[in-house]
């Protein structure tokens, strides 16, 4: 079961939008009181910065998962205001 949620994952993972690499790094940017505030999400492979994470927020949809709920969250919000 444990294979199938890691498969899972790796699939939902978002991939560099460079190089395809799928293994990330975190450059920490920022620290307040010694807590990682602003997280900078890099490739492993080439270095390119893939997501930036700060004060508890990802700035892009991390998993294609979370992509798709946004994209249907807009359309709820775009209905509500047509109707
Ligand atoms: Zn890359």
């Amino acid at each position: 079961m444990s294979r199938i949620k890691e498969f899972f994952h790796r699939w939902n993972k978002r991939g560099c939008p460079q190089c395809g690499g799928k293994e990330e790094t975190c450059v920490v940017k920022d620290t307040i009181q010694g807590i990682a505030a602003e997280v900078s999400i890099c490739c492993e492979q080439c270095g390119a910065e893939i997501n930036y994470w700060a004060y508890g927020a990802y700035l892009f949809p991390q998993t294609k998962i979370e992509i798709v709920r946004a994209f249907f969250v807009g359309l709820k919000r775009k209905l509500r205001e047509w109707v």
